[in-house]
């Protein structure tokens, strides 16, 4: 990697997750003395992270960030491929449909933890990166470029200064809510009706895809209109599920299905072709929390030296796996801000110039994608629209690209994805009418040759 166009100094970066962690190594190569701090114990002995999903999906964009730091392979090895998604309906047989009308492309099932450790080891590996767990950042002084941390089980508080402040501390960043403090801060959380809960299909010792119990290579989704189910495969040959239901209210929501019992009888009307694959349903349910979902949009994300990043600047819903993606974007932009410009300030002004845009505009495309993957997804007239938007996709790849294509395995970025995703919707419709009037004009044609109306 390039040296920056700035002397680098030292920089603090706020938690040591997907992005904070990535970010330390980028930082570090380019020369940057880097302290890491992590609010949570270190996970590098037992090799494993709690954390929000236990997996997800890893697409162009990430891809193209890790392969900058030289893990994309490692990352891979141990992913499974996605190429489509398998639709579950109540009654009937379940159905597959590829994301892209190019077979070979595909979106990536990763465990959040390994990668994590992955890119945590990456980091640690390099001389000029500083590690420190179990220090929480409590306060930031924007005027000293200062951070204060403290150990939350012996009390010990300490201050680090330097010359560039990043907040990687996540959805409900500290960093940012010292920002919120600051004046002519715009800020906005918005909370889905819907959460989540995490459910297991396990290995099985037989069967066609065995030690998979369904179909490894593809998302699977159980469409139900206002809620929905989806699994990611594992590789040890289990499946992740998860629920996405109503906090609140009636029927499929968490407040009305409470017991091992209730969720038993719920999966056998619901879900009935998934309930003999989850023999710890019961248990599950019961047992894992109901996890939130938030949207957030925040500006500026830079004060000062201070500047957030990943879902400490933009938490978005899961349902276009766009999070980690989108941070890992984040964090090339801030590399390469710092490398092209002369001054950190001018760095920080060009990197949220460049970012915030895209990410309020993957943050509108994944809730909207919620709406196709719970409710669309499941209608043949939707799978008809994807069927046509395969076909121009192949007839013109020049002129026509779908918005899952754009968003999932192109890295242009968010904006143009969702522009170009908005006129590909007329475009479809057109094509259709098209084909509509075409089918339409050949019947009459043929009803009248047979009646000798027209010879
Ligand atoms: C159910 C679900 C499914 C998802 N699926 C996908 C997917 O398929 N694809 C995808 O791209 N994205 C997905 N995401 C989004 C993805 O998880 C996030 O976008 C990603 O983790 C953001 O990385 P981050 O480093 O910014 O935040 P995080 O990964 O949350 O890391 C923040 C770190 O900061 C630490 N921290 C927090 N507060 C402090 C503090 N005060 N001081 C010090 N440290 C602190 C935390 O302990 C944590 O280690 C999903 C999210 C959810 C909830």
């Amino acid at each position: 990697m390039q040296s920056t166009g700035i002397q680098p100094g030292r920089v603090l970066v706020v938690g040591a997750g997907l992005a904070g962690s990535l970010l330390a190594v980028y930082l570090a190569r380019a020369g940057w003395q880097v302290e890491l701090v992590e609010r949570r114990g270190d996970p590098r002995a037992r090799r494993h992270i709690a954390g929000r999903s236990i997996n997800l999906a890893i697409s162009a964009r990430g891809l193209k960030a890790l392969r900058r730091a030289g893990l994309e392979e490692t990352v891979l090895k141990d992913a499974i491929r996605m190429g489509g998604r398998m639709i579950h309906p109540v009654a009937g047989a379940s159905h597959y449909h590829a994301y892209s009308s190019d077979p070979t492309l595909a979106i990536n099932s990763v465990s959040r933890s390994a990668l994590n450790l992955t890119l945590l080891d990456a980091a640690a590996a390099e001389a000029n990166v500083t590690l420190a767990f179990d220090e929480r950042c409590s306060h930031v002084d924007f005027a000293r470029n200062e951070a204060t941390f403290v150990n939350d089980s012996t009390g010990v508080t300490r201050t680090v200064t330097a010359d560039l402040i990043v907040g990687t501390d996540g959805a409900y960043s500290a960093v940012r809510a010292a920002l919120q403090k600051t004046e002519r801060f715009d800020y906005s959380q918005d909370f889905l009706g819907h959460g989540y809960k995490e459910l297991t299909i396990p290995p099985v010792a037989s069967g066609p895809h065995a030690p998979f119990a369904m179909e490894p290579n593809a998302l699977h989704i159980w469409p139900r209109g206002e809620s929905m189910m989806i699994a990611l495969p594992n590789p040890d040959g289990s499946f992740t599920c998860t629920l996405f239901w109503r906090h609140d209210g009636e029927g499929s929501s968490f407040a009305a299905i409470r017991t091992a019992a209730d969720a038993q009888a719920h999966f056998r009307a619901v879900y009935p072709d998934a309930l003999p694959l989850m023999p710890t349903l019961g248990d599950d349910f019961a047992k894992n929390p109901v996890g939130t979902m938030v949207t957030v949009r925040c500006n500026p994300w830079v004060r000062g030296r201070v500047a957030l990043l990943g879902d400490a600047a933009h938490a978005i819903v899961p349902f276009y796996g766009q999070g980690a993606n989108a941070s890992f974007e984040d964090c090339e932009a801030l590399v390469d801000a710092l490398t092209q410009e002369s001054s950190i300030d001018a760095a920080l002004v060009r990197y949220q110039r460049e970012r915030i845009a895209n990410a309020n505009a993957i943050a509108d495309m994944a809730k909207y994608n919620f709406i196709e993957m719970r409710d669309l997804a499941g209608r043949p007239s939707f799978q008809r629209r994807k069927k046509v938007e395969h076909l121009l996709h192949r007839l013109a790849p020049e002129r026509f690209t779908p918005l899952y294509d754009l968003v999932s395995f192109s890295t242009v970025p968010y904006t143009e994805a969702k522009a170009r995703g908005a006129a590909n919707v007329r475009a479809v419709s057109t094509a259709i009418g098209v084909a509509i009037s075409l089918a339409a004009a050949a019947v009459i044609t043929t009803a009248l040759i047979a009646t000798g109306a027209i010879p």
